[in-house]
């Protein structure tokens, strides 16, 4: 079977990202027994490095599936078919919490935001108010689609603080790149996925799960199986896991949580602020406007880019990754067409949106933008 040829490229896209050498390498280890002792070993490092970057002394389980199957464990693990909640939505991954939460039979109150907008925590302290049968409050910290970071650690004392509900938290493209005291904020069960700010590939997803969680794991009647968080649980009292996890990612997660607690979570905070800052004022340079309709709240590892009315948005984009080398992300859901994006978490550098910003400046005049 021959493919063309994968060139090097600038991934620019907000997952996957791209994977330093050393853990290319690392990943082409032997195979070993994932009920042996070796395996015992790599789960527990790798278990409890997370935990460091979760900021968490709850539990935290690895799971062989992208960053959704995570926030599937989330619902299935805590809910019960009819349970009322909140899922608060102003994007596609919002909108996915949805669904999944609505696919298993909870009752949804759904609570829209303008797309480019974040959410409104005093919207979510109204709702709290009107309906005290409501169960849990499902909240994306990053939302991805849109370059949009939720004001979660607002949403958090709300709903914990002041309610003391269950909280589900889609921190998929935030985790490990955007400060998130899972502890200190109280999350009761948080989700994230291996190919966005961790430097590995896609096929990891993990979660932490409070005690208030196991609590809810007790009454939720929702049907699970491979996603069972005690099933985890038993297994990792073995150092082992459930089903046969995906052990060449676990010799890539050791070494990425080796490089970013190395690096430490403060200066993987600021690296990531820093770049995003250097992004955003890259762009808004050459005339493009931002999706983030308040500059405050816009991502530290996703910039979002109205797609200029001038341009062919499909052939712009082509010309960047055949003629340049980068790729971008472009809409998704309602956005399609309409916007484009640029992924800077995990492995990136100021070097890398360089890079992006000379392409941009070559390529917006050939596809008509007049800026
Ligand atoms: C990438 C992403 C997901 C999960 O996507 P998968 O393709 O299942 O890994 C979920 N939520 C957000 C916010 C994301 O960025």
């Amino acid at each position: 079977m021959t493919l063309t040829k994968i060139e090097p490229q600038n991934l620019r896209t907000p997952g996957p990202t791209p994977i330093p050498e050393d853990i290319v390498d690392e990943m082409s280890l032997p195979m070993i027994n994932h009920r042996g002792p070796e395996f015992k070993e790599l789960i527990e490092a790798t278990t409890n490095g997370l935990k460091q970057v979760f900021m968490t002394t709850n539990d935290l389980y690895i799971l062989t599936s992208s960053g959704t199957g995570a926030l599937e464990a989330a619902v299935v693990n805590t809910l019960s078919p009819g349970d009322k909640v909140i899922a608060a939505t102003a994007g596609s991954f919002g909108d996915r919490f949805v669904q999944i939460a609505e696919g298993y039979g909870a009752d949804v109150i759904r609570m829209d935001f303008e797309w480019g907008d974040a959410i409104d925590p005093e919207a979510i302290r109204a709702e709290l108010h009107k309906d005290p049968e409501i169960k849990a409050v499902l909240v994306t910290h990053n939302e991805t689609s849109t370059g949009v970071t939720h004001d979660l650690e607002s949403i958090a004392r709300i709903v914990k603080g002041e309610f003391n509900k269950l909280l589900l938290v889609d921190a998929v493209s935030s985790l490990g790149c955007i400060p998130l005291p899972v502890d200190g904020w109280n999350c009761d069960l948080v989700a994230t996925g291996s190919q966005k700010g961790f430097m590995i590939p896609p096929g990891l997803a993990f979660i932490s799960i409070s005690a208030r969680g196991w609590e809810a794991y007790e009454d939720a009647k929702i049907p699970r199986f491979y996603f069972d968080l005690m099933a985890a649980e038993r297994s990792l009292s073995r150092g082992q896991t459930p089903w046969t996890p995906n052990v060449a990612l676990l010799y890539g997660l050791r070494l990425g949580l080796d490089h970013i607690l190395g690096e430490g979570l403060e200066n993987v905070y600021e690296r990531h602020a820093e770049v995003a800052a250097y992004c955003r004022a890259g762009v808004k340079a050459l005339g493009l406007e931002l999706l983030a309709n308040d500059e405050s709240r816009a991502s530290n590892t996703v910039t979002g880019i109205k797609m200029p009315a001038d341009i062919d948005g499909g052939r712009f984009m082509s010309m960047m990754r055949e003629d340049e080398g980068v790729v971008l992300a472009g809409g998704q859901g309602k956005l399609t067409g309409h916007c484009f994006r640029i992924g800077h978490l995990g492995w990136v550098t100021k070097d890398d949106i360089t890079e992006v910003m000379e392409a941009l400046e070559r390529v917006l005049p050939k596809v008509g933008f007049k800026g």
